[in-house]
């Protein structure tokens, strides 16, 4: 969507102010995955589930900031705490208590955690682990699902834009370099290997034993398909690392929202370290790493010798930490149970209106995220997740029928759910979702 003809006019505000920020930032935007239907809509305020544009459309909002709310927006209890912090200041070069108060609650959750560290995006957890990784190890080695979607790091985003017009073997990632730039040494550096598939990736990881400091694996990856990983492969890639000197990093960024201490509590694996990120901020810019304290520890300022040295001006903001704290303790597991079965329930939903539209599409997905493939039978892998240009069209028109009909989309015709909607908007979005697929027959 990003190529969307810009002369293409929506809604007379929005299109006038999207004339005025393309002068300003490069494409009118900051960020390339901005909703633009065909230009941008801007957001004039929200309240649950709610989205209201600045024409004064309202939408259910499935996108939450790309899986980045729990509770919707503006939940009263975080607009509360937030509001208290504001009045008593934003950011200081002293610690907080708030700071203290949030690591404590999130190292609860999860028996792996440790220590934990926070930073302001999910990239930057990313970018740490590997660091802390390589720290750890000595090694500068890591390796990466093909496909993987982990944030802008240039090592974490390799092979992400891996196309049939570029793919070889999946192990080579020189072939797809993301950013026209990136450094040769970033690519040499990068091991990828294919997803669910550990006979393949073992022999692929055996080959680089002595140099990899860290595998890095997301346990839902988005853009492998929403599918998740099998227990087997998790099992294998546990294994491996311990067996060979390496870390095992989970990226949880966005998957943390389907356990009460991540997408991990499904699984018999404790890995070294675990990133995260979106819905831990309560809608405010975040970032953490938590996992076993001797590898957290590359980053103690206390050691005679720091081998990561880490800091953020903005890192653990007081008001990031009493949103999140708000955030995550209204998550506690009876509401995660409830939403996992949310999910469960929209996905249900999304294959009886496939079934009486009678076409050859299909829904993945777990917990409370879900994404509709215009394919027949769910994908397996990345490279079977990959839209033709065909289904891509075909995708494009069914998130446009349902961002017209009243529900904002991820633009891979994806969504999660936050815990403020209710079966009502789940059952028209069933009623929408079929003439939509109804509409998209030859
Ligand atoms: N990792 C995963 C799995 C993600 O989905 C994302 C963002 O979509 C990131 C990392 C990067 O997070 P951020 O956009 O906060 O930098």
């Amino acid at each position: 969507d990003e190529n969307s003809n810009p002369t293409e006019t929506g809604t007379d505000r929005s299109a006038k102010l999207y004339q005025k920020a393309l002068k300003l930032m490069p494409g009118g935007c900051s960020r390339n995955t901005v909703l633009r239907k065909p230009n941008p809509l801007y957001a004039e305020s929200a309240a649950g589930c709610f989205v209201t544009d600045i024409e004064g459309t309202q939408r259910v909002d499935f996108a939450n900031n790309m899986a980045a709310l729990i509770h919707g927006h503006a939940h009263p209890e975080i607009v509360t705490q937030v509001s208290e912090q504001l009045q008593k200041g934003s950011a200081f070069t002293l610690a907080t208590e708030a700071e203290v108060d949030y690591a404590e609650h999130l190292c609860s959750r999860n028996s792996g955690f440790d220590k934990i560290r926070f930073v302001n995006s999910g990239t930057e957890a990313v970018m740490s682990c590997l660091k802390a990784s390589r720290a750890y190890t000595g090694r500068a080695k890591i390796a990466k699902v093909e496909g993987a979607y982990h944030g802008l790091y240039d090592y974490a985003e390799v092979s992400q834009t891996a196309s049939p017009a570029t793919w070889g073997e999946v192990s080579s990632p020189n072939s797809v370099p993301v950013a026209f730039g990136t450094p040769q040494a970033a690519l040499d550096d990068v091991v990828v290997i294919p997803f669910n598939d550990a006979p393949r990736a073992i022999a692929i990881l055996d080959k680089h034993k002595q140099e990899l400091a860290c595998v890095l694996v997301d346990l839902l990856p988005h853009r492998v398909g929403l599918i998740p990983a099998s227990t087997e492969f998790v099992v294998a890639l546990r294994e491996w690392s311990e067996n060979n000197g390496a870390l095992l990093v989970f990226d949880e960024v966005i998957t943390f929202r389907n356990g009460y201490g991540g997408a991990q509590d499904n699984y018999p694996v404790t890995p070294d370290l675990t990133a995260m990120g979106k819905m831990i901020g309560g809608g405010f810019p975040v970032g953490a790493l938590a996992g076993k304290s001797e590898v957290m520890d590359v980053m103690n300022p206390l050691n005679d010798k720091v081998l990561f040295p880490h800091s953020g001006t903005f890192s653990a903001n007081p008001v990031t930490m009493v949103a999140g704290l708000s955030a995550m303790r209204l998550f506690d597991t009876e509401a995660v149970a409830k939403l996992n079965a949310q999910g469960d329930k929209l996905r249900a939903i999304i294959t009886d209106a496939i079934t009486q539209a009678d076409v050859p599409v299909c829904v993945t997905g777990a917990g409370s995220m879900f994404r509709i493939h215009m394919k027949a039978t769910p994908p397996t892998n990345y490279r079977d997740a990959f839209a033709s240009p065909q289904e891509a069209k075909l995708m494009t028109a069914l998130v446009d029928h349902l961002f017209d009909n009243g529900f904002m989309m991820i633009n891979t015709c994806s969504g999660t759910l936050s815990t403020v909607m209710t079966d009502k908007e789940l059952t028209h979005f069933a009623e929408v979702l079929v003439a939509g697929l109804n509409k998209l027959k030859p």
